[in-house]
């Protein structure tokens, strides 16, 4: 089917399936929404955020109690350094759902990047993607794993089960590992891209702690060396808090220790961030409870390689992709390779809906990419 050849429709017709709710996807949902367009969103997870993402922990303390502790364990906070991101953030979300963070460095770190002034969404990390997503359409815990073109449109199939209805277009909001093989029967000069577009890989380290060192008075440590480049004391930022007797760290691996002990038991690289911890701060921490998170693809990484595009566009399959590996600024880029993509769709969906009643008659051209 050519999304050109659709038959006009009004925009609630037009169907199109979002595969992911991280940031590029919630932010792309929300705009299609916005335009009138039906939007229902699949992501692998049980809810939005991607790794804009914040974990429970549970444990039982020594007198068999069971403690909850919730930690920011994917991206801790972002810049807006673009006036139409900061203006969109303010525009798209309830107030109080976001917070300034200026990090209290601790002595000897490298200094931060961005001039200091990081953007925090709260309660926790994923609740920007969730109120990009309210009342928006989602089946959660559906790993897509194919998708499928016929004459009346798109299928998508996941977990083994296909998703009911039929949808005019899709959208990928996913890091490249992901699209590259739903892509590959689809655009293999797409997937062959995406394939080449380089991400970081990061070890993180969350746990709590006895709070034995009450005068610290930094949340954020950068070390210079060492095989930690990140060390926050997560209960000490805005908006998040912990019990008076505990600490809350979470800790990331620089990229290439990363890489190269990726493959590598937790338990292994836990004792080794832990003990790493402990040299940062140069006394005994007493644990309480702690884990590790290997995310294969935390950041893209600045390439020759990347595509050149802020996404991509195929009008006449109706077929899209976005995500940060358009960009390398994480969480902006990867709102800005929406909002491209968004902006790319816009001719060919308002060429297949209604002129009358269509919304997208009257927005402003699209930025330059
Ligand atoms: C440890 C860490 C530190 C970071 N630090 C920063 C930072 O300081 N500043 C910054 O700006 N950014 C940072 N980032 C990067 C930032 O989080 C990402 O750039 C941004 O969140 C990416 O958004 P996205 O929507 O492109 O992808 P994601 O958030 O990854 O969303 C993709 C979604 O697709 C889903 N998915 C994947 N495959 C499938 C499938 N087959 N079917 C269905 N769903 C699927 C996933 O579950 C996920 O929800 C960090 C990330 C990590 C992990």
């Amino acid at each position: 089917m050519n999304i050109l050849e659709c038959m006009k429709r009004s925009p609630s017709d037009f169907k199109v399936a979002v595969i992911g709710a991280g940031i590029a996807g919630a932010s792309c949902a929300r705009a299609l929404t916005a335009a009138g367009v039906s939007v229902h969103v699949v992501d692998k997870a049980r809810g939005a955020g991607g790794r804009l993402a914040t974990r429970r922990l549970e444990w039982l303390d020594a007198q068999g109690q069971r403690r909850v502790a919730k930690v920011d364990h994917g991206a801790p906070a972002f810049a807006a350094s673009d006036p139409a991101f900061r203006q969109y953030l303010a525009d798209a979300l309830p107030s109080g759902s976001l917070t300034a963070w200026r990090p209290r460095l601790a002595p000897g770190s490298r200094p931060l990047d961005d001039a200091g002034r990081l953007i925090l969404p709260t309660p926790g990390m994923p609740s920007l993607c969730r109120g990009l997503l309210r009342d928006i359409p989602a089946s959660w815990s559906s790993t897509v794993d194919r998708l499928r073109q016929g004459p009346l449109g798109w299928r998508i199939e996941a977990a083994g089960s296909t998703l009911p209805g039929h949808f005019d277009a899709v959208v990928l909001a996913l890091p490249p590992a992901q699209a590259a093989p739903l892509l590959a029967p689809l655009r293999r000069d797409w997937a062959q891209r995406a394939s080449l577009a380089l991400m970081q890989p990061c070890w993180t380290l969350m746990g709590v702690s006895r709070r034995t060192v009450p005068d610290l008075r930094w949340d954020l440590a950068l070390p210079d060396q060492g095989l930690l480049a990140w060390v926050m004391r997560n209960d000490a930022r805005p908006g998040r808090g912990s019990s008076s007797d505990e600490t809350h760290w979470v800790a990331h691996a620089r990229a290439g220790w990363s890489r190269q002990h990726l493959e590598h038991p937790a338990d292994w690289v836990q004792r080794q961030m832990q003990a790493a911890l402990q040299e940062v701060l140069g006394e005994p921490i007493e644990w309480q409870h702690a884990v590790v998170h290997r995310w294969r693809y935390a950041m893209p990484l600045p390439s020759g390689a990347l595509p050149t595009p802020r996404c991509w566009w195929d009008g006449a399959r109706g077929l899209g992709v976005c995500g940060d590996f358009f960009g390398s600024t994480g969480v902006e880029g990867a709102w800005q390779s929406a909002q491209a993509l968004r902006n790319a769709m816009r001719p060919d969906l308002a060429r297949a809906t209604t002129p009358a009643e269509s919304p997208f008659a009257d927005l402003p051209l699209p930025r330059a990419a």
